[in-house]
């Protein structure tokens, strides 16, 4: 994993030698029984990762997110710990003033439950382009519907699609990754206590 620093230029209000991302993007969480804003996802750049969720005992048994190499370098692989795909999806925060769009990632467990979130994702973006209004009925199934997008908004979507988009694929991974990779809890549909213990040795 290389390492991805932001030059950050406050004059201009932008990413020094990587002009195009909006330095904002965050981590997007749905609490259950709550529903989201209208998201604009970026269908075609999502990024399946395997990850280990990896729990120090001494943590309040909250856990993070580390990549897993899936090869003979992965020292939790090595010691385990369970691999567990998530789902890195892109999206657009759209807000009534186009000056309030925002970048964040969705981190969507791989599940093809008919209640869980990526079906349902997938089934509501296919076709034309829409935002998505996300209801988290309970802590891991979901209701999806679509919104279409109002025209005000479009051009300012391009334009921010058309800035996500040049940024290289290994660099946009890098960036969602490490939004995720800080944090973890069983509130997003993964559950501590399914990971398997590493090994007793
Ligand atoms: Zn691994």
């Amino acid at each position: 994993m290389k390492d991805f620093a932001f030059d950050w230029d406050s004059e201009s209000d932008r990413i020094l030698d990587n002009s195009a991302v909006t330095p904002g993007i965050s981590e997007y969480k749905i609490k259950p029984n709550t529903e989201s804003g209208p998201l604009f996802l970026l269908k075609n750049s999502t990024f399946r990762m395997p990850v280990h969720l990896f729990t120090p005992s001494d943590n309040g048994g909250r856990g993070f997110y580390l990549q897993c190499t899936s090869d003979e370098n992965c020292k939790l692989c090595q010691e385990g710990v369970e691999v567990l795909h998530v789902v890195l999806v892109p999206a657009i925060a759209l807000a009534c003033k186009p000056a309030d769009f925002e970048w964040v990632v969705l981190r969507v467990p791989q599940s093809e439950k008919p209640r869980s979130l990526m079906p349902q994702l997938m089934q509501a973006i296919r076709g034309k382009a829409c935002s998505v209004i996300i209801n988290r009925l309970t802590r891991i199934s979901y209701r999806v519907r679509t919104e279409e997008i109002s025209p005000d908004n479009l051009e300012a979507i391009e334009s921010m699609v058309k800035e996500w988009m040049a940024i290289p694929e290994e660099d946009r991974r890098c960036m969602m990754y490490q939004i995720i990779q800080a944090y973890s809890d069983d509130e997003h549909g993964f559950d501590l206590n399914q990971m398997k213990r590493p090994r007793a040795r």
